[in-house]
């Protein structure tokens, strides 16, 4: 199950699979947790901060909106808002990922999360010149302190 549905890593037949991953390296239930919840679509701290959001009473927000650079998870048009939940694993958060680098193929991975992490600078960049504040919240972060986070939303507004 844990195959196709995961950018860059292939089906576990190859090297890369993501088994073959686990059995190299030493992963933190966390960052697993975090690896498993990655889908472009909809993951749990998504939710998380939306319902957050919505308890805050704040409404008229759409979600994963693919027309703007890097699909950011939640839009305010009309303020320019841009808000990015950040899967640590992916895009290498600096508290979560800090001591974790894989052990063998350490170059391929090195190379691909450089390629995430320069992405996500660009859609920033290209989200500021077109007019929009971008708010970037870390999976962890959200996790552990929802309603902190869409108050960090609220104040970005
Ligand atoms: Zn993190």
């Amino acid at each position: 199950m844990l195959t196709s549905e995961y950018p860059g890593i292939v089906p576990e037949t190859k090297p890369y699979g993501i088994n073959k991953l686990r059995e190299t390296w030493v992963v933190k239930e966390s960052v697993r947790r975090s690896m498993q919840s990655n889908t472009s679509t909809e993951t749990g701290p998504e939710r998380m901060l939306r319902k957050a959001i919505y308890r805050a009473g704040l409404r008229g927000y759409r979600k994963n909106v693919r027309k703007l650079p890097g699909t950011p998870d939640v839009v305010f048009g009309k303020q320019r808002l841009a808000v990015f939940v950040h899967g640590c694993y992916w895009h290498r958060c600096p508290k979560c990922t800090r001591d974790i680098h894989p052990k063998t193929n350490s170059e391929f991975w090195k190379a691909k999360f450089d390629r995430n992490t320069e992405r996500d600078r660009a859609n920033k960049r290209q989200l500021r010149k077109l007019g929009y504040t971008v708010v970037t919240l870390w999976e962890c972060e959200v996790r552990k302190d929802p309603t902190k986070c869409a108050i960090k939303v609220i104040k970005a507004l």
